[in-house]
């Protein structure tokens, strides 16, 4: 945190404070959960980060010494299941893992969907010492390839797992949730690396792996996680899974003013050079499905480009969603106006982060 404050989060932190003193006063003590529960049917009222949305609010961009590269690696773009069907395999069918990663460095690993086992058996080849990885949240798509990541199982190798939690041994008990020798047959003392289980709370900025990072809690049941990841004076934004933050016909989408959810993820995403976003749904499935957690293109777009964004990647895509549905998707956002460039996400592409501007 002492070493942070100088930075561009460190920064963003120290303004917490006073951002939330404003919005405190400005509603008068609501919380997350019961500013959006009052027009929006989600059911989020008992998850843990409820109440807890702590993003800074940015303006400045970030003058940093250190100029070097900073990719994005999809290893899982599929939302909830995996789809090994034939005709899902030119998008990609593993659940959510991406590699953020500089030149020379060892990576930082988002989530641990099943695209992580490939990641991890090159990295294990590599011969790596130390791993980071970042959870969005403990959903089965998300942590169901851990056990199969194979730095985990190599004793000489540091694993580092951060999980939203309020403690350390929160953190702990949320992934011998699943390795506990009944859902898998491993349990979390049967891995070999030297693994650590950290918690963390959105709003506190860390370091992980050389990245600045800090973090952004999300409307999804359960709780999720947005984090923004900084080098170079670059900036990276993993935003699922994720809801609107506004109830549907209000808000930005609609064009109307930002709901306060909304000004506080716009805040986290502001000047972003590229920024992942929870598209799962159309906005037709996303209406008869309000409740699932997840969002749609262009609610993403709305957010994203209302915030100063440069480039919008569409992720979490719909188990159902075949290639020719994502070619669609992409060939339509491909053709859209505006100076915000929207993609979609692909498993096996690597993205050069702030290259597209
Ligand atoms: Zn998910
Ligand atoms: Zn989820």
């Amino acid at each position: 945190m002492v070493a942070l404050a100088s930075s561009l989060v460190g920064r963003c932190a120290a303004r917490l404070a006073q951002l939330d003193r404003a919005l405190a006063s400005e509603a008068r003590g609501h919380r997350f959960d019961s500013c959006i529960a009052r027009h929006h049917p989600h059911p989020f009222r008992g998850s843990a980060f409820c109440g807890m949305l702590e993003t800074p609010r940015r303006s400045e961009r970030a003058k940093f010494v250190e100029h070097r590269l900073m990719n994005v690696t999809f290893w899982g773009v599929r939302g909830s299941i995996p789809t090994p069907d034939s005709d899902h395999m030119r998008w990609g069918g593993n659940t959510s893992c991406l590699e953020v990663s500089v030149p020379g460095e060892p990576p930082l690993i988002l989530d641990c969907g099943t695209g992580i086992r490939r990641l991890g058996q090159r990295i294990a080849s590599a011969g790596a010492s130390r791993v980071d990885i970042l959870l969005s949240h403990v959903h089965i798509d998300h942590v169901v390839g851990l056990p199969f990541f194979a730095p985990l199982h190599q004793p000489d190798v540091n694993v580092t797992v951060t999980v939203p939690a309020f403690s350390d041994e929160e953190a702990s008990e949320k992934i011998t949730r699943y390795l506990n020798g009944t859902l898998h047959p491993l349990r979390l003392d049967d891995m070999n690396c030297k693994l650590v289980i950290a918690g963390m709370r959105p709003g506190q900025p860390f370091k992980r792996a050389g990245f600045e990072v800090i973090a952004c809690a999300l409307n999804h049941p359960g709780g999720s996680l947005a984090y923004r990841i900084e080098r170079g004076g670059r900036s990276f934004c993993y935003v699922t899974d994720t809801a609107p933050l506004a109830a549907y016909g209000e808000g930005v989408a609609a064009g109307k003013a930002m709901s306060a959810a909304e000004e506080r993820v716009s805040a986290f995403l502001q000047d972003a050079d590229f920024v992942v976003f929870d598209t799962m749904f159309s906005e037709a499935e996303y209406v008869e499905r309000m409740t699932w957690g997840h969002a749609y293109p262009e609610y993403a777009a709305a957010l994203c480009a209302a915030s100063g964004v440069k480039t919008l990647c569409l992720f979490h895509h719909l188990p159902s969603a075949d290639d020719t549905r994502m070619d669609a998707l992409s060939k339509h956002w491909q053709e859209a106006p505006g100076p915000m460039r929207v993609v979609v996400a692909r498993e096996g592409e690597t993205v050069e982060v702030g290259s597209e501007s």
